[in-house]
């Protein structure tokens, strides 16, 4: 279980001139929750962006299950078992809550499969059943995280790429949230590339931690270990 499953070396990734991220290199190693943490606009959703192929890096080159992505479609991204939840949650509003979850498994062909992961997710998020014929636009912003994170597994990825999940959510259904998360990637062994400003809750969850500021990785190690920093608790945890 120490094998990488995505590999990012030097990548560089800019909008015109402005460059957003400047030499990342960073590894997901399978079964591990992983994060990367840092202030606003320091560059994390152009890193998640740049790895499920939304921007093509300037620089430097992506590995996936020891294949290289480097600037692949996004939807060939999606095929090799990679599946991305944008920040705020990009559900089609106007389709039901059932037909985005299938909308997720538009590249598979084991309806058994698409059968059972539509059950397990159900599972993880009851609301979902209930609200499984009303239209997506309709449900809470909540409800609209979960049901991004279920459309997400619905294309049974190896990796899920999750973008601020705890945005414009309550503390209390942030937390639930992320127990699901745990779950995800407990019990279907799906690896989880995190990005969080909620430093918290993402050093609890994850495994291993990346810092990033103003497109640079600054630090990097074991959660546990990042925890007891003193810049991290001053500047990521808030305390003194
Ligand atoms: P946030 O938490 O606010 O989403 P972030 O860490 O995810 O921040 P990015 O969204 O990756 O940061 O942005 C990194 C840098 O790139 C910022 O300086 C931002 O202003 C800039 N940027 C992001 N998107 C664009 C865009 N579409 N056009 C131009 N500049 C952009």
């Amino acid at each position: 279980m120490t094998e990488a499953i995505l590999t990012l070396a030097n990548v560089e990734s800019a909008y015109g001139p402005i460059k957003a991220i400047r030499g990342v290199s960073l590894v997901v190693t399978e079964g591990q929750i992983v994060t990367v943490l840092g202030s606003n606009g320091a560059g994390k959703t152009t890193i998640l962006k740049t790895i499920s192929g939304i921007i093509d890096p300037r620089k430097g080159s992506i590995s996936f299950r020891g294949e290289d992505i480097t600037a692949r479609e996004p939807s060939e991204v999606v095929r090799l078992g990679l599946s991305h939840v944008p920040e705020g949650r990009e559900v089609f509003p106007l389709l039901s809550v059932h037909d985005n979850l299938l909308m997720g498994a538009y590249t598979r062909k084991d309806r058994d499969g698409v059968a059972r992961d539509m059950e397990t997710v159900f599972g993880y998020f009851p609301i979902l059943r209930e609200r499984a014929r009303i239209d997506a636009g309709l449900l809470s912003g909540g409800q609209q995280q979960m049901l991004a994170i279920a459309r997400a597994i619905l294309a049974g990825p190896a990796l899920i790429l999750l973008d601020e999940p705890s945005l414009g959510l309550s503390p209390k259904l942030t937390k639930e949230i992320f127990e699901i998360v745990v779950r995800i990637n407990r019990e279907r062994g799906t690896t989880i590339l995190l990005v969080e400003q909620n430093a918290n809750m993402a050093l609890n969850v994850a495994d291993h931690g990346y810092v990033l500021e103003n497109g640079r990785i600054v630090m990097e190690d074991r959660c546990s270990v990042l925890r007891e920093k003193d810049d991290i608790k001053e500047f990521y945890l808030g305390m003194k």
